[in-house]
C-alpha cells in the first residue's frame, strides 16, 4: 500500500478525538511530503538535527513533535518551532525548555514521559517521581512551558495482556490529573490496543512509511 493509503487505513480506524502523529525518523522528505499531501500535519522525529533540517525544508504548517530523548544542550535548536515535546523526564530538562521558550517568546507544550514497561530502560519517570514533579512549587514558576499530559512506551513484547496492563496503569495514573488530557501511547504494533485503553495520541512510523533501515 502507498503512504496515503496507509494513512487513510489508519485514520479510518481511529476516532476523531485521537491524533495520529506520523513518525518519520530516518525517512526522506519526499516520503513526508507524500504524507503531507494526503492531509497529514503532525509529524514525529527523535533526532534534533534531523528535525531541524526537515522543519527548514518542509511546509511551515507542519506540527513537529519531538518524541526522542532530548538532551538539555540541544533544546535551543528546536525551541523556536517545536509543537510538542513528548519525552520530558526531568525537572532540569523542563527548566531548560522553559528558558529557551522564553527566549523565543513562546510557551512550549510538553508531555512527561512515564516509565511503564517491565524492562530496563533508562528513560522516564516512575509514578512517584511524576507525582513529585507535578506537585512541586518550582513547576508553577515555569511560565513558558505547559505540561499537557503523559507519554509512555510499553514493553517490547508480543504479550498483549502485558501491554494492555501497562497502558491501563498509565491511564489510571493520569486520572489523578484530569487537566492533563494528552495521553501519547501506542505505536504501529499496538495502537489499536492503546486507543482501547485511552490513548489520545498515537505515534505511528512503520505502518505508514514502511520499515526503517538505519544503514542508509
Ligand atoms: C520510532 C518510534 C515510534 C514509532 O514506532 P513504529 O513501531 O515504527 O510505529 C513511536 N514512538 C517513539 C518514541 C519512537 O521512537
Amino acid at each position: 500500500m502507498s503512504i496515503s493509503e496507509n494513512i487513510k487505513h489508519i485514520t479510518a480506524q481511529i476516532p476523531d478525538s485521537v491524533t495520529l502523529v506520523a513518525v518519520s525518523k530516518t525517512k526522506p522528505n519526499s516520503l513526508l511530503l507524500e504524507a503531507y499531501e494526503a492531509g497529514q500535519r503532525d509529524f514525529g522525529e527523535n533526532y534534533v538535527q534531523e528535525l531541524v533540517d526537515k522543519h527548514e525544508q518542509l511546509p511551515k504548517d507542519i506540527r513537529w513533535h519531538f518524541i526522542g530523548h532530548l538532551q538539555s544542550n540541544k533544546v535551543k535548536y528546536i525551541a523556536p518551532f517545536v509543537y510538542l515535546i513528548h519525552g520530558v523526564d526531568s525537572f532540569s530538562l523542563l527548566k531548560e525548555i522553559n528558558k529557551q521558550a522564553q527566549k523565543n517568546n513562546r510557551v512550549i507544550d510538553c508531555l512527561l514521559q512515564l516509565y511503564i514497561a517491565q524492562e530496563d530502560t533508562k528513560f522516564g519517570l516512575d509514578f512517584t517521581e511524576a507525582t513529585e514533579l507535578l506537585n512541586s512549587a518550582e513547576l508553577k514558576e515555569l511560565k513558558s512551558i505547559s505540561v499537557k499530559g503523559f507519554m509512555a512506551m510499553a514493553s517490547n513484547t508480543d504479550n498483549q495482556t502485558q501491554i494492555q496492563k501497562e497502558f491501563a496503569s498509565l491511564k489510571k495514573f493520569s486520572q489523578n490529573y484530569p487537566e492533563l488530557h494528552i495521553l501519547s501511547f501506542g505505536m504501529s504494533g499496538d495502537y489499536q490496543l492503546a486507543i482501547q485503553e485511552g490513548s489520545t495520541m498515537i505515534r505511528v512510523g512503520s505502518s505508514i512509511f514502511g520499515e526503517r533501515n538505519y544503514n542508509n
